[in-house]
């Protein structure tokens, strides 16, 4: 029974492969966009107009928000 299970390895081989290789790629696309987000100190914030959710504090605003430029997450005057 292993052995048989051993033996029809080879055949899906590329399939596996191609399958590891995109899911591979996705994973380290979002580490990469996590680690950016991480890293970023939220140094430039641009005014927006209009209602919106801070991220932080978890508030609604219904005038205006601040979006980062660098990870572009929203927050209100107090938290960024
Ligand atoms: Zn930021
Ligand atoms: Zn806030």
């Amino acid at each position: 029974m292993l052995a048989r299970v051993i033996e029809q390895r080879p055949t899906s081989t590329a399939n596996t492969a191609t399958a590891g290789e995109v899911r591979e790629c996705m994973i380290r696309e979002t580490t990469e966009r996590l680690r950016m987000h991480h890293d970023c100190q939220h140094t430039t914030w641009k005014y927006q107009r209009g209602s919106g959710h801070c991220e932080s504090c978890s508030v609604d605003f219904p005038n205006y928000l601040y979006r980062c430029r660098g990870c572009e997450i929203l927050s209100c005057n107090r938290c960024r």
